[in-house]
């Protein structure tokens, strides 16, 4: 049931499936306001789309155009047909939402289960979900996927080790879900508390939600002794499940009979050859609710040549190598530069000029800002200033979701560039 039927279609046989799943979605979005009068004014019909390559005809749809529709705008059923709604981390101001129906749920978890099943996970193992719950897709996504699977699923959340770890022991835990800057902290923990790897259970760990090299994924392997899988995702297209290693480890499959994945030239909008990297952009062919149509993900990758060895004929997209906008990711959690500027340019007591610092501590990445105080408030009393630190600190927390270090600096000493300021310096290596 968890190997699908599609999974080893030969490609003109998939592509056919793909250009048939495409026209219904075009028919379901058309009901959306957004999506009327997109359609409309590019003039493509649904039965326009004869071969899948014809979706080339189709506008793109932006991270803006679900900010300027939020929050129901893009929806193509009637509010009461949903039944759940994630909201996507990293964006100032207005958020971007995406609605589930039922039906769109039991789709995912039967995604990400065959995600799961192609790592070799299988119901007869228990799974502990370590990333956070709540607004997040990887939480409610992992743990519904992994239910699908048929395993014991523990819903463990982010974060305190030492619980984690009484959990992986006592229910002699064989696979889990974890980011890998903190599956890399967490091997430093189980280190620290000299627990000898053979008395846990621990068979495989997906990791994702954040960019890591080969070299991350190897380090994570041997110091957990676990096979690890690439798990790539985006709230818009769901969450996790859109993109999985499978146990050959050479690449990650998109489920083609559920998306499209297109890769672009983010400058001119065309196709790169394959092998070439660009912008993936991405469309649902299989949700009824909110199907977005060439969403651009903004995520850089480039399509895998050739067939993979496990025998499925679905694509396989290269780790992600960057974005192609500013944003940050940092502990999981996605960061726009913006979001932080403007918390920092709503505080009264701060100066013309920040800088916004990447660095890692051990393991984990974490972020410091810098930040200039005008000339009247950067007095000689040290409880004023370690006031306004911390509430430069809650005011960042609330915006960004996480706490970062803020250092307090005079009037006129970041250096400034000439031309375009630099705010982000990254110095983590590797
Ligand atoms: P979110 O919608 O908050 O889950 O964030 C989705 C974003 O996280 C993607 O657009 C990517 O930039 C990033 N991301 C997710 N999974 C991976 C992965 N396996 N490798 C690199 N980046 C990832
Ligand atoms: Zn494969």
């Amino acid at each position: 049931m968890f190997y699908h039927e599609t999974e080893n279609l030969p490609r003109p046989d998939l592509e056919r499936l793909q250009a048939e799943r495409l026209r219904r979605t075009l028919e379901i979005a058309k009901r959306s306001p957004f999506y009327a009068g997109r359609l409309a004014e590019a003039k493509v019909r649904p039965e326009d789309i004869k071969t899948i390559d014809d979706i080339r005809r189709l506008p793109f749809t932006t991270k803006d155009d679900l900010r300027a529709n939020y929050p129901d705008g893009m929806l193509a059923r009637p509010i009461e047909d949903f039944v759940r709604l994630h909201v996507s981390s990293g964006t100032t101001g207005t958020p971007t939402a995406v609605y589930y129906t039922q039906r769109d749920l039991d789709s995912w978890a039967s995604l990400v289960a065959r995600c799961m099943h192609s790592t070799g996970m299988r119901r007869s193992d228990v799974f502990q979900n370590m990333s956070g719950y709540g607004l997040f897709t990887g939480g409610l996504g992992m743990h519904y996927g992994a239910e699908r699977l048929g395993c014991l699923t523990i819903p463990a959340g982010a974060g305190n080790s030492k619980r984690q770890l009484k959990l992986l022991q006592d229910f002699k835990v064989t696979c889990v879900h974890i980011i890998p800057s903190y599956a890399l902290h967490f091997a430093g923990f189980l280190d620290q508390e000299g627990v000898d790897r053979n008395s846990l259970s621990l068979r495989i760990a997906l990791i994702g939600a954040e960019p890591h090299t080969e070299q991350a994924r190897l380090r994570v392997e041997e110091l957990l002794r676990v096979k690890a899988y690439n798990s790539y995702g985006l709230t818009e297209m769901n969450g996790p499940g859109v993109a999985f290693e499978c146990v050959e480890q050479s690449g990650m499959h998109v489920w083609e009979d559920a998306f499209v994945a297109e890769i672009i030239d983010p400058a001119t909008g065309e196709w790169v050859e394959p092998g070439e990297t660009g912008e993936l952009v991405m469309t649902n062919l299989d949700r009824e609710g909110m199907p977005l149509i060439r969403y651009r993900t903004r995520d850089l990758t480039s399509f895998i040549p050739g067939q993979c060895a496990c025998g499925r004929t679905h694509r396989r997209l290269e780790r992600i190598a960057g974005r192609a906008d500013d944003m940050l990711i940092v502990k999981g959690v996605n960061i726009y530069p913006m979001q932080i500027e403007q918390a920092l340019l709503a505080t009264p007591e701060v100066g013309q000029n920040y800088l916004i610092e990447l660095y890692r501590e051990g393991y984990i990445d974490q972020l410091r800002v810098k930040v200039e105080i005008k000339d009247e408030y950067f007095v000689e009393d040290m409880r004023a200033l370690q006031g306004l630190q911390k509430k430069i600190t809650a005011r960042l927390r609330d915006e960004i979701l996480i706490t970062p270090r803020v250092e307090l600096v005079q009037h006129d000493s970041i250096p400034k560039s000439q031309g375009k300021a630099q705010r982000v310096v990254d110095l983590r290596e590797g």
